[in-house]
This record gives C-alpha cells, sequence and structure tokens, in this order.
C-alpha cells in the first residue's frame, strides 16, 4: 500500500508518519515527488494497521498497489525520475541523452579514438564492456581488471561519464571508481543477488531487459534495486527473442510505450543489440525517441570491421556523427532535446 501525504505537509508530519510506519513493522520508502509525497509501506497489511495510519495527521488517504512492482510504477510517482549526474547532466529530464561507445574496451588506443569522436558529435557518456559476458566461454570475454585504469584515463581525457557492465557482484567494488552508471546486462536482468547488491551502492543502475523477459518481469528486476534503497534505475529495452531471423533480436519498441505508462523510471533504448545491424540503428533510434524514450544506447567502432565484439552492429564515425545531425529534428518533434 502507498500513503499519499497532504500537500503541504511539513518535514516533521512526514518524519513522524515514517516512524510511525516503521514501528508498525513495515519497511517505509517515502517517494519525495515535485507535488506529492507518497509513503509506500512494504509488508504484510491488517486492517487494524490500516486504521491506525489513515487516522494520523499528515494522511490524505492509503491506496492498496496491486501490482508486484510496488515502487516503480507510476501509481507512487505521477512524474518520471530525474536522475542527475555528478557532470550534472540530468537521465529523465527533458534532454534525450546518446550514450555511445565500442561493445568492449579492447585497448587504450581503441577506446580512446571511439571516445574522441562520440564526444565531438555531441554524445553524453560513453559505454564499453570491460568484463563481457559472452555466450561462448571461448569467445573474449573482455580485458577485465586491466580495462579498468585505460577507462578511467580515457575518461579523464574526453571528460565525458562512462557506463559499464558488472556482470559479478564481487565486481562491484572494483568497478566502483570507473563506472558513472553500473550496467546490468540482459543475461543478469533476473541475477536476484547482483541486483539487490546493487541497490545498496551509491551509483545509478541500467538494467536491460532480458531477451526473454516480459515488461512485466523487467518492472519487477528493477523493484529489486530500489527496495534496498537504490531509487536510480534507468531501464533499457534491447530486443527480444522472437522467430524473426532478419534481425538479431526483435526491437520491442511497444515496451518503451508500455514502460513509460507503467512506471516512473527513465526509459533508454539500445537498437544496436535491438538489430544487431548497424543500418537499421539510424532509423530504430528516431523511432525510440517518437516512442518517448528519455535516452539512446548505441554501439561505435572506429573500424567495426575490426572489432573483437559487435562490428556488425556498430556505427563508423561518419555514422554517428550523421545520426547525431539527424536527431535534433526528431527530439524537437517529440517536445525534446538532445
Ligand atoms: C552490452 O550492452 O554490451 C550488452 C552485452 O548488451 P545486452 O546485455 O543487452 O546483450
Ligand atoms: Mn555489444
Amino acid at each position: 500500500m502507498v500513503i499519499i501525504v497532504e500537500t503541504g505537509a511539513d518535514e516533521q508530519t512526514i518524519q513522524r508518519l515514517i516512524d510511525r510506519v516503521g514501528a508498525l513493522g513495515y519497511t517505509p520508502h517515502p517517494i519525495r515527488g515535485v507535488e506529492k509525497t507518497v509513503i509506500a509501506v512494504i509488508g504484510e497489511k491488517t486492517q487494524e494497521k490500516i486504521d491506525i495510519l489513515e487516522t494520523m495527521p499528515g494522511v490524505e488517504r492509503i491506496v492498496p498497489i496491486l501490482q508486484k512492482y510496488k515502487l516503480v510504477g507510476r501509481e507512487v510517482k505521477s512524474e518520471t525520475t530525474a536522475i542527475r549526474m555528478t557532470s550534472g547532466m540530468e537521465i529523465g529530464g527533458e534532454e534525450v541523452q546518446m550514450v555511445a561507445g565500442p561493445c568492449a574496451v579492447e585497448s587504450y588506443e581503441q577506446f580512446l579514438n571511439i571516445a574522441r569522436y562520440v564526444k565531438q558529435a555531441g554524445g553524453h557518456m560513453l559505454r564499453g564492456g570491460i568484463f563481457k559476458p559472452r555466450t561462448s566461454p571461448h569467445d573474449f570475454q573482455g580485458l577485465g581488471e586491466e580495462g579498468i585504469p585505460i577507462a578511467q584515463q580515457v575518461k579523464a581525457d574526453v571528460g565525458l561519464p562512462f557506463v559499464t557492465e558488472v556482470v559479478d557482484v564481487r565486481d562491484i567494488e572494483h568497478l566502483h571508481d570507473v563506472a558513472d552508471i553500473y550496467q546490468v546486462g540482459a543475461r543478469n536482468m533476473q541475477n536476484f543477488a547482483l541486483l539487490t547488491e546493487l541497490g545498496k551502492v551509491d551509483r545509478p543502475v541500467m538494467l536491460k531487459r532480458g531477451m526473454s523477459a516480459t515488461v512485466d518481469d523487467l518492472l519487477q528486476a528493477a523493484e529489486y534495486v530500489v527496495v534496498e534503497g537504490n531509487s536510480d534505475v534507468i531501464l533499457c529495452e534491447r530486443g527480444i527473442r522472437t522467430f524473426e531471423t532478419m534481425t538479431r533480436n526483435t526491437l520491442d519498441i511497444s515496451a518503451v510505450v508500455a514502460l513509460k505508462r507503467m512506471s516512473h523510471l527513465p526509459v533508454f533504448v539500445d537498437p544496436s543489440h535491438g538489430t544487431g545491424r548497424d543500418w537499421m540503428v539510424p532509423a530504430l533510434c528516431k523511432a525510440a525517441v517518437a516512442a518517448g524514450a528519455d535516452g539512446l544506447m548505441v554501439e561505435t567502432h572506429w573500424h567495426p570491421q575490426e572489432a573483437m565484439v559487435d562490428g556488425a552492429q556498430s556505427l563508423t564515425p561518419v555514422d554517428f556523427a550523421t545520426l547525431m545531425s539527424e536527431l535534433p529534428a526528431f527530439c524537437s518533434a517529440a517536445g525534446r532535446t538532445l
């Protein structure tokens, strides 16, 4: 259930409510929106306890939440969660954010080169896997710990924040000094131990949709992070498995519309993994913006044909720059900026 706090209730009244919820044996999760503060109450409800809470000063009303996801639903917060990065950029605000970079950090020279042109073309954030979750154990698994100082140096060289995947609970600490956002990949979307640990860190989490996960599964996975206290979660649609063989996955644009309606969390779209084909990426970036995406994640490489991972879906520097020059018109048509 959620307690909708009366508009204008002061901090002391809200704190008393939170304390009372705790004293009744529940876990309170205050969610402060621009217009309304609500307190999500997690735990077994009884009519007796609801009656006690209903009479407390500052309570407007108490409403049950029927979905399995309680904290990430629009019901508890009508406006989109805005995540402010230390660099000042805001995720979930008016500006559509472009995250770009190689699938994997391969070397200092490779990552620096790509990072420079991402920045030059107007990208907002870098991506690049240091630890790669590969389908085959015989494929390149990323540089591992050796990649951390490389990414740190490139970040310092170009001055862009960095999102990178964490595949194992043990790597959360290793990546803490380099990751501005921790990415949870599709293959780990339901790694609940990892999600729970990421709920305790002071960094946003980019949670990618599992390739056979429903929209509802994704929201419940996000709930695992938020319930631990980290409310800065970004959802990412990256394609699902279907019978279609033309593309690597089927990018589910309708999921963006659904997620935006059902949740207050920002939603990103990754058309690179969503299609596996570089020539489809620009059109689907535009479609994602039209559907309401708050950001895009695109793989780029200076020499896609030489990429160690995912070259076929990586944009060249020229194609990336062209995309960046075309996107503002689409963002503007959707009431956004780039
Ligand atoms: C990635 O973004 O590098 C990646 C592996 O994506 P996904 O988890 O969506 O396959
Ligand atoms: Mn990739």
